[in-house]
């Protein structure tokens, strides 16, 4: 089913590549209202776990989820930048455990959890990160006083909307600026001159952590974009 981005916020990040024939390539940024690619249409569940992702990563925290998510969860977060999955790190939950890297909370507020954290230290007098169990919503208010987050849901709201054609679409990543190839088709910028990237491609690199992690990397720095037609 051919796909356009049509409600959410205003840079979603692609995931779920593996349920499409064209597609961008996972962890790539598309704009609100873009076409994107032909797809199984609950790919939103995907695009949405990756948004979220991208969007509390810029709060300047880590983002873990659980691996009880499943496997495609997994990796559209990995697309969206996660820095891993919980059961892989060294933690204890509400008390700091002897060589524990993460101490993992549930708190009320951010009032309940720094004197929590605060009692701890006093008591233990040794290092430790500290992690928040919250749901997307409730990141935002405690991103300020963690190190890191656990994702437990509530994803940010993405929406697709079936189309009939599907244009090529030309990236220029300096101008924050997607070409929808409509009418004419470009191979250079035409505010700078650089070459376009195809945002729209049947390619599939490995589905693997370290090219999610190199394609959000190549990305990390758009913060607008935005398409033209041509
Ligand atoms: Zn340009």
């Amino acid at each position: 089913m051919k796909l356009a981005y049509a409600r959410g916020p205003p840079i979603a990040v692609f995931a779920g590549s593996w349920k499409c024939t064209v597609s961008p390539i996972d962890g790539t940024p598309i704009a609100l209202g873009e076409p994107f690619g032909d797809c199984e249409p609950d790919i939103d569940r995907l695009i949405s776990i990756a948004t979220t992702v991208r969007i509390i990563k810029q709060m300047g925290v880590k983002v873990f989820i659980s691996r009880e998510l499943g496997e495609d969860e997994v990796d559209a977060a990995y697309a969206g930048g996660a820095d891993g999955v919980l059961e892989e790190l060294s933690f204890s939950r509400d008390e700091y455990r002897d060589g524990v890297q993460f101490v993992l909370f549930q708190p009320a507020d951010p009032v309940e959890l720094v004197n929590r954290v605060r009692e701890i230290a006093q008591r233990h007098k040794k290092p430790f990160d500290v992690l928040v169990a919250t749901s997307f919503e409730n990141a935002k208010v405690f991103a300020p006083y963690v190190d890191g987050v656990v994702l437990t849901g509530g994803w940010v709201g993405v929406e697709l909307t079936r189309i009939d054609h599907l244009p090529e679409v030309g990236r220029c990543v300096h101008c924050g600026m997607d070409f929808l190839m409509y009418g004419n088709s470009l191979k250079r910028c035409v505010y700078c001159g650089r070459r376009l990237i195809k945002v729209i491609t049947s390619t599939r690199p490995p589905r693997s952590k370290a090219v999610f992690r190199s394609v959000f990397k190549q990305y990390v720095n758009v913060n607008r974009l935005r398409f033209k037609v041509v």
